[in-house]
């Protein structure tokens, strides 16, 4: 970010609480660029007893992922997903649990991972590539994103 969202000067390094922010040069204008975290919400989606992971388009082909997505305005984070799920797989999903949430620091990201469950065949929305369905016995959790979140049902899976 340059130019101030507000007045549209340009944004000048300054130290607050020893830390480098983006504020507003402006002396009319006390913006500041806080560049806090954003909100994900994400699906461990269940069907016929199999996990879908997803491709996103412009990811590399051998990664996949929960499906994921943002907040629209007004919106819950249980509406959200369940929009999510219905656009990205084309089917009505049910909300069995929140699962939990989960920083993903490299993308300034807070996700919020809920366990869905889906039946029929799947459709994928215009933002997906590929997918695919996974037995959980064979999943294998990756260290960063949503990859904690499928560990964590996992492990819960195996203590019940
Ligand atoms: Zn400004």
């Amino acid at each position: 970010m340059k130019y101030c969202p507000l007045c549209a000067f340009e944004l000048k390094e300054v130290q607050i609480d020893a830390k480098p922010r983006l504020s507003c040069s402006s002396e009319a204008c006390d913006y500041i660029y806080w560049n806090n975290p954003t909100p994900v919400i994400g699906a461990l989606v269940e069907r016929n007893g199999e996990v879908i992971l997803v491709r996103n388009k412009g990811w590399p082909e051998k990664m996949f992922g929960l499906v994921t997505g943002f907040l629209e305005e007004g919106e819950t984070a249980e509406n959200a997903i369940l929009r999510e799920v219905k656009e990205e797989l084309g089917l009505d999903g049910k909300i069995v649990e929140f699962i939990g949430y989960y920083s993903f620091f490299q993308m300034n990201q807070l996700i919020l991972v809920f366990h869905i469950t889906v039946e029929g065949e799947v459709t994928l929305g215009q933002e997906l590539v590929e997918m695919r369905s996974i037995p959980p016995e064979k999943l294998r959790p990756w260290p960063f994103g949503t990859g904690p979140a499928v560990q964590d049902w996992l492990d819960r899976r195996h203590a019940s």
